[in-house]
């Protein structure tokens, strides 16, 4: 009775076999109810180590990149439906595991809960960043203290070792299209932002955090964003062809270098094609800038254009590049239609199919 009972607790029992479950529950004295839910605790640890070692895997296998993930995480949220911070427990859980295998045993018998598990690794690779790397011993030393504590005690635990670990940076949905994020800065960094606020004080004297910290963000992506460099630079060129077209009924004899001049604009991007030309002829694996910000252009900050065989798309934002469709060793040119934008891990991945076919 009692496995045909969990069984059909799932979420894809009838609506009879959910009846028959409320039932059974209902007519379950207090004593029994908090026993039979204990069992069922104990079915769901041993399930999510067995999800953990199937991540496992699939991390092993990079089977998340053929389904045009560029992570096990997006994998893990787009394509099996967990929410973040699950996925990321169980990530959590899969590293920890590979270099510490009897913690699967710990997770299955609940010595340790996944989350405890999840926040020590998370403690882990925060203690990386700043360069404080441990030995397996001091792992396991770590874990052994976060034995049979509650999630609270954990965090008190780590927090002994480097009181810094609980100023975690989190970024969490607040409402359907707000997020509060949160972080700790030096203190070099608050007088920097005090300076930064004052200098914004002419057009704005009571600029908040966020709309500062949007302005921020503009102006990096105004710096770095290819897509946006292409768009500046395709104006200038559409500018330049209508002040070159002006220029020649005005001076047909103007020497080459004075338009560039004029206009501030480079003589290489005044004639683009002929310079893309150039380059096409040495034979050179550098892609002219007029190229890339066409491919950048037709990109339309679609991300990785990766492909899987089943039709997914990547669309990852991550270190994107720009790739040669066929291979610039195997004679493929530099021409926009033989190029493409992939994430970095799909550039690899392809990269290294080559060599597996
Ligand atoms: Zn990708």
């Amino acid at each position: 009775m009692q496995i045909d009972f969990r069984a059909s607790a799932s979420a894809s029992a009838s609506a009879k076999e959910s009846r028959m479950v409320d039932n059974f529950l209902s007519s379950l004295s207090d004593t029994d109810l908090l026993i039979e839910t204990k069992a069922a605790i104990k079915i769901e640890r041993e399930a999510t180590a067995v999800v953990v070692r199937f991540f496992k895997e699939i991390n092993d296998r990079e089977l998340y990149l053929k389904h045009a993930c560029s992570s096990l995480f997006q994998f893990a949220t787009e394509k099996l439906g967990y929410c973040a911070a699950s996925a990321q427990a169980r990530i959590n859980a899969m590293r920890m595991i590979q270099v510490l295998p009897e913690v699967e045993a710990k997770i299955e018998s609940g010595a340790l809960s996944l989350t405890a598990v999840s926040k020590v690794q998370t403690f882990l690779n925060l203690e990386k960043k700043e360069n404080r790397t441990y030995s397996i011993e001091e792992r396991r030393e770590i874990l052994d203290a976060c034995v049979s504590k509650s999630t609270r005690e954990v965090e008190r635990e780590l927090a002994k070792r480097n009181p810094n670990i609980l100023k975690i940076e989190t970024m969490k949905p607040v409402g359907h299209d707000r997020f509060q994020v949160s972080f700790s800065i030096s203190e070099e960094t608050e007088v920097k932002m005090k300076k930064l606020r004052a200098l914004f004080a002419h057009a704005n004297p009571n600029i908040s955090l966020e709309q500062l910290f949007e302005k921020l963000v503009e102006l990096g992506l105004e710096k770095f964003d290819p897509a946006r460099k292409a768009e500046r630079t395709q104006k200038r060129v559409e500018k330049n062809i209508s002040h070159s077209s002006k220029m020649s009924f005005a001076d047909k004899n103007s020497e080459p270098g004075k338009l560039g001049a004029l206009t501030g604009i480079e003589d290489s991007e005044i004639d683009l094609d002929r310079s893309f030309r150039a380059h096409e002829m040495k034979r050179s694996r550098y892609v002219a800038s007029s190229v890339r910000h066409q491919v950048w252009s037709r990109n339309q900050n679609q991300g990785c254009e990766f492909v899987s065989e089943m039709g997914e798309l990547c669309g990852s934002q991550l270190a994107l590049q720009i790739d040669h469709v066929e291979g610039f060793a195997l004679g493929g040119s530099n021409q926009a239609d033989n190029l493409r934008v992939l994430c970095a891990k799909h550039n690899r991945f392809l990269w290294k199919s080559q060599f597996r076919a």
